[in-house]
């Protein structure tokens, strides 16, 4: 390593606006603005901060020396830069514009609580002939698509501007028409307010539909009047906004809603891209038992077929299958289509783009970049809450010391839906003098580097319908990390809210006795389904408590209850033997799948 060369302190800093990566050391920091890391280093331990010239900053050291020297900086994610260059890697030349075809109209259905949002959904896609015709089973994938008087109209089925707020702050821009659904009886209420907020923000032109129209205290004129007052004018009225009203309940004017969409779709001329390589944003994704990770992508241009490599955030595969809506195995999907894809190698976040590669490798490589981008970028948030405590157990204490406590948590659960639920379900019972500092959370299960990322932040893990593995679990004991795992929700929120006043209960800490891995399922005629497992570690005992778990989810809990070495019953399997286990009560265990027996014992906070 060169010692840094001598800057005089007076050296002239850079004017302008100087791009500094989050996470940079002190050796990197210090050359941007004409310093050297010595320099870095002894205005920090100035200002009571000990680092030496290889560590990585917070955001408030980087900013506090920038400061210092009157530089203006912009703090970029590390990474962001490079993703520029993945980009151009994934660049789709497209041919010239000849080549554009009209594409279906994506809406997303908004309004307040109750107003008929889902109802509304169910109907349109019940309603749909085409769709009946093929006698699909429907599937709920996130998105579906009916048909119109020759023309297909694809509606987001998750209602609710939470989604398309998330999918926006994502830089994706998914949505051509809002449907925004106000109760003729009950009128504009805060959720439709917030509704035409996000969608006007958006620039995503809004057709309103009067829901419940056959309720007796319907009332459509008095809506149309508080519609006006935010700026949607009724075209009854001379303005532009079209208004339409429906019952969701008794199937009425959902015609004439399919019919305004399309003609509001027709004046935004959507074009799109029927064929090259396809490209879009990712709806929904979550880890399926048995299939791996599942995502819903929308396909905004071009053509995605069974077998082409994709890149869809920081997770890559090749196109294994494709699902439409029914349920239907296709071969590819166009533009404007929502589809299922089977192969991707992780689950990828809704409201991340997605492309398909020129080749494998460009797809591998773009994915591995992201992903170590997003771990020291993970990591950095990190950073900036290391001090201090943080921990469940220890969070009473803090308070009680009339410090504003800080509860740092890593969230892993088994699929984004129950992540954000959990998430949700937390922020709610945030205090003013508590704050909670979400460090990790991810899908899928807890890790070593969870615990790794515990040990360094103070965090305590929460795993909802997940599991540690072997090794996390074994860290986690050297690490003295803390980690609880669920299976409902309320639980969760009972166990922070106790502990927020001192009276966490003794939690049973689980001992793992024993574990298998399944290598065949056998069926014995009189016994019914046995799986043929080696016992890898422990012991496995009949009557013990066991966890079937795939790929460090569980998918059953119960009891054993038949155990056998070859046609015997046995007590007790040790480590290094084979043996069958009885499966009475659940029957859909597979090979690779892994049997975990455990104790638990009672342990009190300390
Ligand atoms: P969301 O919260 O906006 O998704 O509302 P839902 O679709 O769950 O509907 C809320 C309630 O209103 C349910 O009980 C529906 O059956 C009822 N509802 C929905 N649409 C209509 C309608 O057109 N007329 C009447 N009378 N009730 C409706």
């Amino acid at each position: 390593m060169d010692a840094p060369t001598y800057t005089p302190e007076d050296a002239p800093v850079p004017t302008g606006e100087v791009v500094v990566e989050r996470l940079c050391t002190p050796q990197e920091l210090g050359p941007k603005l004409n310093r050297t890391a010595a320099d870095v280093v002894r205005f920090l331990l100035q200002n009571g901060e000990m680092v030496t010239a290889t560590q990585s900053l917070p955001d408030e050291m980087i900013e506090l020396f920038a400061a210092d020297l009157g530089v203006e900086i912009r703090l970029v994610d590390p990474g962001e830069e490079k993703e520029t260059e993945l980009q151009a890697l994934l660049a789709i030349e497209r041919d010239v514009e000849l080549d554009l075809t009209e594409r279906p109209p994506v809406v997303t259905v908004m309004g307040h609580v109750d107003h008929g949002k889902t109802k509304l959904l169910d109907q349109i896609r019940n309603a749909d002939v085409v769709a009946g015709e093929a006698g699909g089973i429907t599937q709920h994938i996130g998105a579906y698509q009916v048909h119109k008087n020759g023309h297909r109209i694809t509606f987001i089925d998750t209602p609710g501007h939470e989604a398309f707020t998330a999918m926006r702050a994502r830089g994706a821009e998914a949505t051509d028409i809002v449907v925004l659904v106000v109760a003729a009886d009950d009128g504009v209420m805060p959720q439709t307010v917030e509704a035409i907020s996000h969608a006007q923000a958006a620039e995503v032109p809004i057709v309103v539909a009067l829901n419940k129209i056959d309720r007796p205290n319907a009332n459509p004129s008095r809506v149309m009047q508080q519609l006006a007052e935010h700026d949607l004018v009724p075209e009854q009225w001379g303005g532009n906004t079209v208004t339409v009203e429906v019952s969701a309940l008794e199937n009425l004017g959902i015609d004439e809603l399919l019919e305004h969409i399309l003609v509001v779709a027709e004046l935004e001329e959507l074009r799109a891209y029927p064929s090259g390589r396809a490209e879009g944003v990712v709806l929904e994704s979550h880890l399926d038992v048995g299939r791996g990770p599942v995502a819903t992508l929308l396909v905004q241009d071009g053509c995605l077929r069974v077998g082409e490599p994709v890149v869809a955030g920081a997770a890559w595969g090749r196109v294994r299958a494709l699902m439409n809506d029914r349920g239907e195995q296709v071969s590819e999907a166009g533009p404007g289509t929502p589809i299922r894809v089977l192969g991707l190698s992780a689950v990828a976040v809704a409201g991340a783009g997605f492309a398909v590669a020129p080749n494998e490798k460009v797809a591998a490589r773009v994915a591995s970049t992201r992903e170590h981008w997003q771990r020291i970028a993970s990591l950095g948030r990190d950073l900036s809450v290391v001090a201090g405590g943080g921990r469940l157990e220890d969070i009473f204490q803090e308070i009680q010391a009339g410090e504003t406590a800080t509860l740092k948590l890593i969230v892993k659960a088994d699929m984004n839906g129950s992540l954000e639920a959990v998430i949700d379900a937390l922020r709610k019972i945030e205090r003013d003098d508590v704050k909670m500092v979400f460090v990790h959370r991810a899908v899928g299960a807890v890790t070593e580097n969870d615990i790794q990322l515990a040990a360094t932040a103070g965090a305590t893990i929460i795993g909802f319908n997940v599991r540690p593995d072997r090794k996390a679990r074994g860290l986690a004991d050297t690490e003295q990390v803390e980690i609880r795992t669920y299976e409902v929700i309320y639980q969760i929120i009972d166990d922070v809210q106790a502990a927020l006043l001192g009276m966490l209960a003794p939690s049973y800490e689980e001992h793992v006795t024993g574990e298998a891995e399944v290598r065949e399922i056998f069926r014995i005629r009189g016994v019914g389904a046995v799986a043929g497992c080696y016992v890898q570690h422990g012991a496995v005992n009949r009557g013990s408590k066991v966890r079937f778990l795939r790929d460090g989810t569980v998918i059953w809990k119960g009891e054993i209850r038949s155990l056998r070495r070859f046609k015997d019953d046995v007590p007790e399997v040790r480590a290094g033997f084979e043996c069958g286990v009885g499966l009475s009560n659940f029957q859909d265990l597979k090979s690779g799948d892994v049997i975990e027996t455990y104790e638990e014992r009672e342990v009190l906070p300390t």
